[in-house]
Order: C-alpha cells, then sequence, then structure tokens
C-alpha cells in the first residue's frame, strides 16, 4: 500500500552542454515535479505511487524505466497510444539562472483525467501530493486536480499542495483564480516567496501575512513559504517556524522545491515536529542544489546526515 500518491505530468528533460542555440551534447533526464517528489521519498524509504499519462514510446518507456529503477510504484500509470510523452530542453545560464523550453502542448502527459487516478486514489494513500503545475495543463487536467483534492479531503486522505506557478503555461491571474481554490482544498501548500500572493482572495500582490491568515482561514493547516537560500519558514495553527537553509556549493538550483518538499512530506510520514520537518525539507533542498540534475542527487535515508559534515572526507 502506497503512503503517498501524486499525479501529474512527467517528460523527459533533456539539458543541453552549454546555449541551446548553439547546439551540440545534450543528454536526457526525466523531469517533472510530482515524479521528483516520488522520487525523493521513494530514497528515503517511503511507498509512493506516481500516476501520469506516458505516451507509448521510447521517452515514455524510459520514463517508467527510470520510475521503477528508483522503487516508485508505476502500476497506475496510463499509457496512451495516441500522444506522445512531452519534453523539456534545458539549458543553464548561470549556477542558479536555468531556462526551460516546453515540448509538451497535446502531450500524453496534459491529457490526465480524473478517471486516471480513481483507482489509486482508492488505495486509500495516507498523503495526496499534487502542484499547480497540473491545472495548467488542460482542461481535464485541472478538473482531474479538483476532484482528486475534493476526493481526498471527503476521505481524511492529507492533502499537500505545492503552488509551482509556471509562468510558461500561463498568465498570473488565470493561475491565481486556479490555484486559491486548489490552495483552499489542501491541508499543506508549499509556496515560493514570489508565489504566495497568487493565493490571496484579491489579485492585487497581498502582503504574505494576510495571504497566509486567509489560508489558515480556509482550513490549510501548514503554510510553508520557500526562501531559496534563506531557507524556509511555515506558519501553523501552533505559531510560526523558520529554518536557514544549509550551506553548500551551489551548482544547479533546478529542483530544490520539489526536494524540499519531499523532504518535508517525508518528515510529515514519520509524524516528526514542525522544525524536523523544516529541515528535512531544507536538508534535500540543499543535496539537490548542490549537483546537477532534479532528483539525481537527493539522499538515501543513512545519507541524510551528510550534509552537515560538507567539506570534510567520509572515511
Ligand atoms: P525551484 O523552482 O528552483 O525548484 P523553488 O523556488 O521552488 O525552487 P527554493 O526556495 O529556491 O524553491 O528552494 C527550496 C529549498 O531549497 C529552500 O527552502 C532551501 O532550503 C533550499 N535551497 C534553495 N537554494 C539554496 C541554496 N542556494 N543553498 C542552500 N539551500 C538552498
Amino acid at each position: 500500500k502506497a503512503q503517498v500518491l501524486t499525479f501529474g505530468e512527467t517528460m523527459g528533460s533533456i539539458r543541453a552542454a552549454g546555449l541551446l542555440r548553439h547546439g551540440g551534447a545534450m543528454s536526457m533526464s526525466l523531469g517533472g515535479a510530482e515524479s521528483n517528489v516520488a522520487i525523493g521519498l521513494a530514497r528515503l524509504g517511503h511507498s509512493v505511487r506516481w500516476v501520469g499519462r506516458l505516451g507509448k514510446d521510447e521517452v515514455g518507456k524510459f520514463a517508467l524505466r527510470t520510475l521503477c529503477a528508483e522503487g516508485v510504484l508505476t502500476d497506475a500509470v496510463v499509457h496512451d497510444a495516441h500522444r506522445p510523452t512531452g519534453l523539456m530542453l534545458l539549458e543553464k545560464r548561470i549556477a542558479d539562472v536555468s531556462r526551460a523550453a516546453y515540448y509538451r502542448a497535446g502531450s500524453a502527459g496534459s491529457a490526465l483525467s480524473f478517471e486516471d487516478l480513481a483507482p489509486a486514489l482508492d488505495a486509500e494513500p495516507s498523503i495526496l501530493h499534487f502542484t499547480g503545475i497540473t491545472p495548467a495543463l488542460s482542461a481535464s487536467a485541472s478538473k482531474a486536480a479538483v476532484q482528486a483534492a475534493e476526493t481526498a479531503r471527503e476521505r481524511g486522505i492529507t492533502v499537500s499542495f505545492d503552488v509551482n506557478y509556471r509562468a510558461k503555461l500561463w498568465d498570473r491571474e488565470d493561475a491565481a483564480d486556479a490555484l486559491s481554490v486548489l490552495a483552499g482544498l489542501a491541508d499543506i501548500v508549499i509556496a515560493s516567496e514570489d508565489e504566495i500572493d497568487l493565493l490571496g482572495s484579491s489579485s492585487a500582490h497581498a502582503p504574505e501575512a494576510e495571504v497566509v491568515d486567509g489560508l489558515h482561514a480556509r482550513g490549510v493547516r501548514d503554510v510553508i513559504i520557500k526562501r531559496g537560500a534563506e531557507g524556509a519558514t511555515a506558519y501553523t495553527a501552533d505559531g510560526a517556524c523558520h529554518c536557514d537553509a544549509i550551506k553548500v556549493p551551489v551548482v544547479d538550483t533546478v529542483g530544490a522545491g520539489d526536494a524540499f518538499t519531499a523532504g518535508y512530506l517525508s518528515a510529515v510520514l514519520d509524524w516528526e515536529t514542525l522544525e524536523e520537518r523544516l529541515h528535512r525539507g531544507v536538508t534535500l533542498g540543499a543535496f539537490a542544489v548542490a549537483a546537477t540534475g532534479d532528483w539525481e542527487n537527493l539522499p538515501a535515508r543513512n545519507e541524510l546526515s551528510l550534509i552537515s559534515s560538507a567539506g570534510t572526507t567520509i572515511r
């Protein structure tokens, strides 16, 4: 039985060695916010199921193979014979600025529907995790996100929502409407500093504290704000708690947010304190920024303590 169910679009993530416009060598990995979280949780020993649509093509087979190899349950994946698996191309401009180009319109992943998820939801996971990327993909995916959150809520499954606003997929006004609805259905809302105002009741840029209060009033238990190199802050009914980021040499910041979420949810599953939930989140965030790749460098459970000894050689 899976402790966590997550769903969304997973794609081939093709990383250029230099600038895309110069061509040259590229390497393929797997990209997708929710599957990144699934891999992070699986590495920490949790049982986690990922549901999404993959094309019946070589990139789809690659995605399935990678998720299986990472120990993520893929038995509920839907194979779509009519649409291709999506792609994203990444080029790194400087260490903490990467640029993505999407080739995902009309992809298999974007055709996700609630019917695709329903059987996995019936298996009663403890946590349902999804992101604000899914509602931007298509009308059916957007409906699936709302219905999944509503169903999970009715059944007492903890709902975790990472805002993950993607400016390349939709504009802020459309996003704000859909994302606030989804946030209101969640128990745990995770947002970056520059996303939190999307969840305010008015379209104007609302102050952080006001948005946090509004989310609490709508029943959200934990509101977590990720602050990059400054760490993360959680606001709960029992008070606020801040955890500084762990200082590591930064190689590539892509995937830091998903890593943080995996760490936070892992500690939720372990019934840890708020302080430890944040600490595990920033620890995974530090692993993610310290190496290239969205999820490749995420730790196994017995490696969690490695990062505090960064700079030394373990003999
Ligand atoms: P992304 O969209 O790039 O995945 P995000 O905006 O969702 O990231 P961030 O706040 O950038 O999320 O990063 C998540 C967490 O990762 C932070 O709360 C922090 O703990 C850790 N982190 C991010 N950047 C750094 C850094 N430069 N050094 C150490 N830890 C970092």
